[in-house]
């Protein structure tokens, strides 16, 4: 754990295994924190936080710098351990480390752009004067499906924002993290400012993120349910809240489409991460007019993946996080099959080659999906495709828009009024109109409805961090 500037050990000396899930191997012990270690990092960000805060932009700025150029500097190293620890094929472990130094870069260049206003006033004598300011210390809990480029995007928006932080990483990647905070203490970072706990136990640490008086902000991606159950307890302190949670993508072809450029996009983003992502497509609506072109170029693509340890060369497809995500994938899977979706391919873990030692599931692809199914509303979490045949395009906006979910949604469309439609109607944060990439450090991020609360990277980026502070200033003493 890195607490005020220090590499520790966990009070107790316990540790927690780490384990490849390609093969299941421990890689490493890391110290298994809880409540002391919590306050003891909350302590030190607290008294950081005058110092941090008081640097100019510009020397927070210098800091990220560095920062983003030692991550690149180390692109390869860092991408082999996540692939290690995380499983990912090395090509998109290296593409998530440049995404995760985008973030310091980013806000290395925001920092500079914090800007208050003033106001006219009704009054002769008066001045308003508003002005942004830290918010503070900042509890920060992160997933393992991107297990850096996750942290940065916190991390480097609270310190360009002057606040001082607390990290909690996932109890799967927490080597991840530790890289991560390795080179922030290279780039210069003072004591106390940035400061990381281990945990394999999360809610201790979590408890004393939403409970001490402390902390101003909680920052946390993961799961709707840990989120809701974390914002419930932050609001006995009102505490400032951003929640990236859970998605249900919708991915809609319609009928003016190009069915195959449709298909060829849908299998890059939907086996991206092995579907591990929360903008991952779950719900794909093709018109039954082009369903047979669509899936035939969808299921050559998918034949084509070659699942596997990350680090062999060719390997498309990784494996999931632990033995309970493959249940519940095959168990979303076995219950469409029940209610009657067709297998075009895959609904099996895989066991040849000894991949039955890490947690594999074949890419599969369902069509006939409908509403009675759990696929239909619940989070997908794995490498599954659920096609939906559809009629009437009138009908599309209102089924996309059908969950509780608003955070990606995806539209194939010739028609400039078309995406125009979708763009404006559907009730999702971040939108690809013939594009399965519509996320950057530069562009918010971030859902509606359940998906959760406040958007990160751009600028809004910055503005979870901020205070406003309005001054009435008369021209009387
Ligand atoms: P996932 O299902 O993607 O693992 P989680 O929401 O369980 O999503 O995990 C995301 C992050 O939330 C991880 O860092 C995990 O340790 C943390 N977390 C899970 N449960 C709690 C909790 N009770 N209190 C605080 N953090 C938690």
């Amino acid at each position: 754990m890195y607490i005020n500037g220090q590499w520790i050990e966990a009070k107790d000396k316990k540790k927690f295994s780490v384990l490849n899930p390609a093969n299941g191997k421990v890689i490493a012990q890391v110290p298994d924190g809880g409540e002391a270690e919590a306050i003891m990092a909350v302590a030190a960000a607290d008294k950081a936080f005058p110092i941090w805060s008081s640097r100019t932009a510009y020397k927070r700025s210098s800091f990220l710098y560095d920062a983003h150029r030692l991550m690149m500097e180390d692109l390869e190293s860092l991408a082999q351990i996540m692939t290690e620890e995380q499983g990912k094929p090395i090509q998109s472990a290296r593409n998530e480390v440049r995404y995760g130094a985008d973030f310091l870069l980013w806000f290395a260049e925001e920092v500079k752009r914090i800007y208050g206003r003033t106001i006219s006033s009704s009054r002769s004598d008066q001045r308003f004067i508003v002005i942004k300011q830290p918010v503070g210390v900042v509890a920060a809990i992160t997933p393992w499906n991107y297990p850096m480029s996750m942290i940065t995007r916190k991390v480097a928006p609270a310190l360009a924002a002057g606040c001082t932080i607390v990290l909690k990483p996932a109890e799967a990647t927490p080597i991840c993290a530790m890289e991560i905070f390795k080179l922030l203490e290279k780039a210069g970072l003072p004591k106390g400012v940035a400061n990381l706990v281990t945990a394999l136990d999360p809610e201790p640490v979590g408890r004393v993120f939403t409970t001490d008086k402390r902390i101003q902000k909680l920052t946390f991606t993961g799961s709707t349910d840990i989120g809701k159950m974390l914002a419930r307890e932050a609001a006995g302190q009102m505490k400032r809240i951003s929640l990236e949670l859970g998605g249900h993508a919708p991915f809609i072809v319609c009928k003016d489409a190009d069915p195959i450029r449709a298909a060829k996009g849908l299998s890059l983003v939907k086996f991206l991460n092995t579907g591990q992502a929360c903008i991952s497509p779950n719900r794909i609506y093709v018109h039954s007019t082009m369903k047979e072109s669509f899936l035939k170029m969808l299921k050559e693509k998918v034949d084509l993946m070659i699942p596997g340890n990350g680090m062999t060369p060719g390997v498309k497809i990784g494996p999931l996080v632990n033995e309970a995500e493959i249940e519940k994938v095959n168990s979303q899977v076995k219950d469409a099959v029940n209610h009657g979706a067709t297998l075009v391919t895959g609904g099996f873990r895989i066991i040849d080659n000894e991949l039955d030692k890490g947690y594999f599931y074949a890419p599969t692809i369902l069509d006939n999906v409908t509403k009675e199914m759990r696929i239909y509303r619940e989070e997908t979490f794995g490498p599954v495709a659920p096609v939906i045949t559809y009629e009437d395009e009138d009908d599309l906006l209102k089924m996309a828009n059908d969950t509780d979910y608003g955070l990606a949604a995806y539209v194939y469309t010739k028609s400039y009024s078309t995406a125009m439609k979708f763009f404006e109607g559907l009730n999702f944060g971040i939108i690809g109109i013939n594009d399965i990439n519509p996320t950057s450090a530069a562009a918010p991020f971030g859902g509606m409805k359940m998906s959760g609360i406040g958007r990160e990277g751009a600028f809004e980026g910055i503005e979870e961090y901020l205070e406003t502070k309005s001054g009435g200033f008369s021209l009387n003493t």
